[in-house]
């Protein structure tokens, strides 16, 4: 079977969720055993989305090969419980950096080097990549932005010009759109997807399949219409209502029969139909819980939903996998003391402490580390948030009131948290943390081992600093432990507070991992144990 290759363009605005969509068609393609994947091409400048600010650019994915990606990867995996890779996420950037090489190294000599062809060549070849990887039947491209933009021209001219190179049955393009309701009309409106569509088609592209988004069920004539005006036909224009949760859109796909519209084109109409048994489980158990459980997420970023979404994405999946719904109460870590610090986590069954940069809300953090600490409340503390775990245990138990972090004071005299010896030689920001899969060796005995179950795991990073091996015994002594190390350098990745329920933090970023159908250890089990401290809190009351 020759390689299927969807592109998914979007149209009236950002933000209707193509990267959703294109999670749900290759996770109906999976239930039916196709090998799918998905990637991501972005009109920005910037290389990769790792030195975007979160308020810029939300979350920053990182994959197992250490890739820094947009955050529709983290969906994409989410979906396909499936790896992706630095080729799935392509940017604009990495295209002008490869062209403007090639030209420096004499590829083109004697040619002038433009957008059409040699642009969009690159884009092309890239696009095509995965496909001739021969992992893959479908590859499903999201095309970034929104069409008449003037940055993603150069990629819906790629999408173009595959449209004729490919054979017909080989290629499809969805357009996603928005089909807004008028309140004071009474009315749903198609002349914003109307001119979207013209748009894509005076850019030479015509769709095969509309996907409109839309608060209200679309009527048959509305569909007919927008047939009529978009030259696509009335079977092929669908409805993507608003869900509840992003996880019923693949199921709320199947029933537009979204999978059957895209294999039929493909000539592929006689494959089984999909097994969502798994998923829809999932999605029953999280919209059924049977109880819920208030957990802090302290973080400076905490106004931007999209900051914290694989951490917010893996409390969904271990909630679920604890038949419960967990009400995260963002908390900015900014506004946090000593002095608030009761009053703000009051009720809180667990504390999360983010991951992040820089100095701002970094004693804040502390502060309610401090208070989860003191008052026996599950703990959870990643990246950052376990960083300021050790430098609030080595003040305030390990007799080192001076301890930092050397990210906020560069010559501290106790740089508890210190940077890696090959950062201290690294100039240039871009790409160069330390990222991606690393194995880490679990100490037998400790939380962190009864949650793995096993004593070897891999973990994604993405940080420069670490904890400072000097410092472990006085740390240890006091009852802090490093449970966890990477075998090959000995930095510690895990370090957890003997003497409480439930205290950890991991210098990795476990919610990378999470999808439904494996939930993250560590997550499922601070669930679980801020479920106990809920019920130990009730009990408590009722005495
Ligand atoms: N700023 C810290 C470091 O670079 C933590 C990074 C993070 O939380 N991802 O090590």
């Amino acid at each position: 079977m020759s390689v299927k290759y969807v592109f998914v363009t979007g149209g009236v605005t950002s933000s209707l969720g193509k990267g959703i969509i294109s999670a749900s068609l290759a996770k109906l393609l999976t239930a039916r055993n196709l090998r799918v994947t998905i990637q991501k091409f972005d009109p920005y400048l910037n290389v990769d989305p790792g030195t975007l600010n979160p308020y810029e650019h939300g979350e920053c994915f990182v994959t197992e090969d250490g890739a820094e990606t947009d955050l529709d990867l983290g969906h994409y995996e989410r979906f396909l419980d499936h790896y992706t890779s630095k080729a799935n996420n392509v940017t604009t950037g990495k295209i002008y950096r490869t062209v403007i090489d090639k030209e420096r190294q004499g590829a083109y000599l004697g040619k002038t080097v433009q957008i059409v062809p040699h642009i969009t060549d690159e884009i092309k070849r890239r696009m095509l990549l995965l496909g001739k990887s021969g992992n893959y039947d479908v590859v499903i491209t999201e095309i970034g932005g929104t069409v008449g933009d003037m940055e993603s021209l150069p990629f819906v001219e790629a999408v173009r010009q595959l449209q004729w190179e490919l054979p017909s049955e080989d290629c499809l393009v969805i357009h996603l759109t928005l089909v807004p309701y008028l309140a004071a009309a009474k009315e749903i409106k198609t002349k914003p997807t109307q001119h979207s569509v013209k748009q894509l088609q005076q850019n030479g592209v015509q769709p095969d399949v509309l996907v409109c988004r839309t608060e209200h069920e679309l009527s048959l004539d509305v569909r007919k219409k927008l047939a009529l005006f978009c030259n696509v036909k009335p079977g092929c224009v669908i409805q993507s209502i608003d869900a509840d949760t992003i996880y019923q859109v693949p199921l709320l796909m199947r029933q537009e029969r979204l999978d059957e519209i895209v294999l039929e084109k493909f000539g592929l109409s006689d494959l089984p139909q999909p097994n969502m048994e798994r998923w829809e489980k999932f999605v029953d158990r999280l919209t059924h819980p049977s109880k819920i459980v208030d957990i802090a997420l302290v973080g400076k970023y905490v106004e931007l939903q999209d900051a914290y979404k694989s951490i917010l994405e893996s409390f969904i999946h271990a909630g679920a996998a604890n038949n419960c719904k967990v009400k995260v109460h963002p908390i900015h870590s900014e506004f946090i003391n000593d002095a608030n610090v009761a009053e703000k986590l009051s009720g809180m069954c667990g504390v999360l402490v983010a991951p992040g940069f820089g100095e701002r809300g970094l004693e804040g953090k502390i502060s309610a580390i401090k208070y989860a600490r003191e008052n026996n409340i599950p703990f959870f503390g990643i990246c950052l948030g376990m960083q300021m775990a050790v430098v609030e245990f080595a003040r305030h138990m390990a007799g080192l009131p001076e301890a930092v972090s050397a990210e906020v004071e560069a010559n501290a005299k106790i740089p508890i948290i210190d940077l890696m010896s090959d950062q201290k030689t690294t100039t240039i920001k871009g790409g160069t943390m330390r990222l991606g899969a690393y194995s880490c060796e679990l100490r037998e005995g400790s939380l962190a081992y009864s949650i793995y179950g096993k004593k070897l795991i891999s973990e994604r990073h993405r940080h420069r600093y670490e904890l400072n091996n000097d410092y472990v015994a006085a740390l240890e002594a006091a009852g802090m432990s490093v449970t966890g190390r990477n075998p090959d350098t000995s930095l510690a990745e895990i370090v957890e507070v003997r003497n409480h329920p439930f205290f950890i933090g991991v210098q990795f970023h476990p919610e990378y991992k999470s999808t439904p159908e494996n939930p993250q250890p560590i997550f499922t089990a601070f669930v679980k144990a801020a479920i106990k401290r809920q019920e130990e809190n009730k009990n408590k009351k009722e005495e």
